[in-house]
C-alpha cells in the first residue's frame, strides 16, 4: 500500500565557506569530519541526496526583525570579525552561507511534506538555536530551525510543530521566538548552569504559549539516564496532547562525551536511542515527518560518529 520512503540527507560543502577564523571550535573541519564518517558508514548511498537552495530575506523575516537582518548583512559586508550583537564569528562568505543554511532547512521540510523522503537530516553551518528575533549570538546568525517551523506552517498549512533540542546548550533563541506562540512547542534538554544561562523549568511560555515550552536542565556529568529519561517520560506523554504535525530536531552533538564545549556524557548509541524516541513521536502524530538540523558538536573525532549513529537510526 504505502511505499517505504527513504531518509533525506542534505550535506553541502558550501557551508565550509563560513570562515570563523583560526582556532574557532565552530569550524569548517566539522563538515569534513561529519562527511567522512557518513561516507565511511555508507550512508550517502543509503539516503536520498537533497539539494539546498538559498533562502530569501523574506523567509528569514518570518523569525527575525528587519533591523537585525540588516545589521547582520552590514556587519558581514563591512568585514567585521564578529556580529555586533554577540559572539558569532563571521567572514566574507558568511551571509551567503547563513542564507544557505536556512534554505537547507527549508529544503529538508519540503522533502518530507512532498513525500520525497520519510525524514531528513541537514548538516548545516552556522548553527542557529541561539539566534533570536533581534540578535545573533553563540556562533549563530539565523535560527534555522525556527525559520523551518514557520516555513512549514506557511507553506504546508500545518499548525502544531514540535522543536526538540538535545544540544548541550539551551536553545534560548528558539525559546524566545516562540515563547508566546502556542503553535510551536519547544522542548530542550541541556546542561545547567552553562552557556547561555537560560533554560530553567520555570521558563515555560507565556500568553498563548503558556505551557508550550519545556526545559529540562541537568548538571554536568549527566547522560543517558537523565536525557533519555526526559524524552521518554516528559516529552512523549506531553506530545499526546499537543499532537505535532511536524517534528523538528535541533541536533547538537556537543552533548556527546568528550566534547570540548560541554560536560554531558551521551554516547553514539544514546544518540541513536534518542533518535528512535523522536521518530516514535513523528510516526505517531506527524506521519513520520521529522527534520533534523545540525546545531553544535565540536569534538572533531566524535561528532562524525555521533551524526553517523543519528542518521543510521533515522534511516531505520
Ligand atoms: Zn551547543
Amino acid at each position: 500500500m504505502e511505499t517505504k520512503l527513504q531518509t533525506g540527507l542534505l550535506a553541502d560543502p558550501f557551508s565550509k565557506k563560513h570562515d570563523t577564523g583560526p582556532g574557532h571550535p565552530e569550524c569548517a573541519a566539522r563538515y569534513d569530519a561529519i562527511w567522512k564518517a557518513l561516507d565511511k558508514a555508507g550512508l550517502p548511498a543509503r539516503t536520498v541526496k537533497l539539494t539546498p537552495h538559498a533562502a530569501t530575506e523574506d523567509d528569514v523575516a518570518r523569525c527575525h526583525g528587519q533591523g537585525y537582518i540588516a545589521s547582520a548583512k552590514q556587519d558581514i559586508a563591512n568585514k567585521r570579525s564578529q556580529l555586533r550583537t554577540g559572539d558569532t564569528a563571521i567572514g566574507t562568505h558568511s551571509w551567503d552561507v547563513a542564507m544557505h543554511a536556512v534554505g537547507s532547512a527549508m529544503a529538508a521540510v519540503d522533502s518530507v511534506f512532498e513525500k520525497r523522503t520519510r525524514n531528513a537530516l541537514a548538516v548545516v553551518r552556522p548553527p542557529g538555536h541561539h539566534a533570536n528575533a533581534d540578535r545573533g549570538m553563540g556562533f549563530c546568525i539565523f535560527n534555522n530551525v525556527a525559520v523551518a517551523a514557520r516555513y512549514a506552517q506557511h507553506k504546508y498549512g500545518v499548525k502544531n510543530v514540535l522543536i526538540a533540542d538535545w544540544d548541550v546548550h539551551h536553545g534560548n533563541g528558539t525559546q524566545d521566538i516562540f515563547y508566546s506562540d502556542g503553535s510551536v512547542y519547544f522542548f530542550s534538554t541541556h546542561q545547567y548552569p552553562w552557556y547561555p544561562g537560560s533554560g530553567l523549568p520555570s521558563e515555560s511560555g507565556e500568553g498563548a504559549g503558556a505551557g508550550r515550552t519545556m526545559n529540562c536542565p541537568f548538571p554536568a556529568g549527566s547522560g543517558m539516564q537523565e536525557i533519555l529519561g526526559a524524552f521518554q517520560h516528559q516529552l512523549i506523554p506531553t506530545m499526546e496532547q499537543f499532537k505535532p504535525e511536524l517534528v523538528l530536531l535541533s541536533a547538537g552533538f556537543d552533548s556527546r562525551e568528550g566534547d570540548p564545549l560541554g560536560r554531558f556524557k551521551l554516547t553514539d548509541a544514546d544518540f541513536a536511542a534518542l533518535t528512535r524516541l523522536t521518530m516514535e513521536i513523528a510516526d505517531k502524530h506527524a506521519g513520520g515527518r521529522l527534520v533534523s538540523l545540525l546545531e553544535g558538536g565540536y569534538n572533531l573525532n566524535g561528532v562524525g560518529q555521533a551524526v553517523a549513529a543519528h542518521l543510521t537510526a533515522l534511516a531505520g
